[in-house]
């Protein structure tokens, strides 16, 4: 069967279901991505064999065209989890060529720098491991520069007597006054590029508001992962046919650890400013207890995370996106390990120097969060969002029940 035939399939169903003749022709797209995410969607809707697999199917067949607001939420909408490829008799070497997971990473990809803010940033996903590279050694460079200027020599930085107090290298102020403005930073381009995204994606999908259900849907999808369970519940595919739920644990290792660690430091300002707490904490303290938890969690889920997508199977995603992924997971675990190792080696002559590796690094982290694979999160949160609310809403085409 070929293209045409299939595109003409689809035509005659969508002429039964709603008795008037349907033209599908892809909607005028801006980039070749956006134009392959068209192509094989309007193959998929004729075919409709994945429709159980995850959100983006019964999206799909919500749709008879694609335009650039569509692929960009169904970009944003896949988990990259491999089912629609595997499961494909259309997917390469078949002369469809169908690799779902790969024409979204593309878009998904284009979105992050399009969506960027300032614009002009989203250049920095262009060459992101790099980008990451050189925030780390800024980052480093920054804290070691500081710490030498304040003990007033490199050689003072060894066994600088900090005692288990690392404001005794930086005071307290001096580390608000350079995290906040960074912090805010970063909160500000997340919001204007997602803000962006929404822009767009909104008329596409129904134009209507989140209602609470569709929020409250939405929040547990994200915090189960629930697409990355293949619609079955056995799982992804990681470097072949067989289901793995891997992939999903380690995420959530990685992101609940992160969420505890952001939880232990918001918890530290409390406990500094309402209750003249100041660090540092031990054991069994509700930040230190919350840290340790978050640190360990990260580890491990960066670990996993590293190993599985060094054996990723070839054909899902985006090869030019990996310096990207690989970077932010081994970022995080830089962060993560240095703060175990801040804890570990508290009283010892090097605090000084994992003092400034830990800073370096979750400066860096912070800086790159709205130019790196973080993004990737925040947009599908945005996807959900929509998905949720349009599959509220009567299908436009008449075909295919949610
Ligand atoms: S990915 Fe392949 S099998 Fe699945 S719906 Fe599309 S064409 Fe059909
Ligand atoms: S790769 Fe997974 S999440 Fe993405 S479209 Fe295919 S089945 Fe859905």
């Amino acid at each position: 069967m070929s293209i045409q035939s299939l595109q003409e399939l689809g035509q005659q169903a969508q002429t039964l279901a709603t008795g008037k003749v349907i033209p599908i022709i892809a909607a005028p797209t801006q980039t070749p991505a956006e134009q392959e995410v068209a192509r094989v969607m309007q193959i998929c809707n004729a075919c409709r064999y994945c429709e159980g697999f995850c959100a983006v199917f019964p999206a799909m067949t919500r749709r008879l065209e694609f335009g650039k607001g569509d692929a960009h939420y169904l970009a944003n909408l896949c988990h990259n989890c491999g089912a629609c490829l595997h499961a494909c008799q259309y997917a390469p070497p078949h002369e469809f060529a169908i690799n779902i997971p790969q024409a979204m990473a593309e878009v998904r990809g284009q979105t992050y720098a399009d969506y960027a803010w300032p614009p002009a940033l989203g250049r920095l996903y262009q060459r992101n491991g790099l980008t990451l590279s050189l925030a780390m050694v800024l980052g480093l460079f920054l804290f070691l520069a500081l710490a030498v200027a304040l003990r007033g020599g490199v050689g003072q930085l060894w066994n600088a007597q900090l005692g288990n107090n690392f404001y005794n290298l930086f005071p307290h102020g001096l580390m608000v006054g350079i995290f906040a403005p960074v912090f805010l930073l970063v909160v500000l381009a997340l919001f204007m590029g997602v803000r962006r995204f929404w822009k767009d994606v909104k008329p596409a999908t129904s134009g209507v508001d989140v209602g609470m259900p569709a929020a409250a849907e939405a929040t547990q999808d994200v915090l189960r992962l629930k697409y990355l369970d293949g619609g079955h519940g056995e799982g992804c595919h990681n470097e072949d046919d067989a289901y793995t739920l891997a992939r999903r644990r380690f995420h959530h290792f990685t992101f609940y650890g992160f969420a505890l660690c952001f939880a232990a430091t918001a918890l530290a300002t409390v406990y500094h400013y309402a209750f003249d707490l100041p660090a540092p904490y031990e054991l069994p303290s509700l930040p230190k207890v919350l840290g340790a938890l978050g640190g360990l969690g990260m580890m491990v889920g960066t670990v996993g995370l590293w190993r599985l997508h060094r054996s990723r199977h070839p054909l899902h995603g985006d090869p030019r996106q990996k310096p990207m992924d690989l970077g932010f997971i081994a970022l995080l675990f830089v962060v993560a390990s240095s703060g175990m190792a801040l804890w570990l080696g508290r009283g010892t002559p090097a605090l000084a120097l994992l003092l400034c590796l830990h800073l370096g690094a979750v400066i860096a982290l912070f800086a790159t969060l709205p130019y790196g694979k973080f993004a990737h999160g925040v947009y599908r949160t945005a996807a959900l969002l929509r998905h949720n609310t349009e599959k509220r809403q009567p299908s436009p085409v008449g075909l295919g029940a949610d």
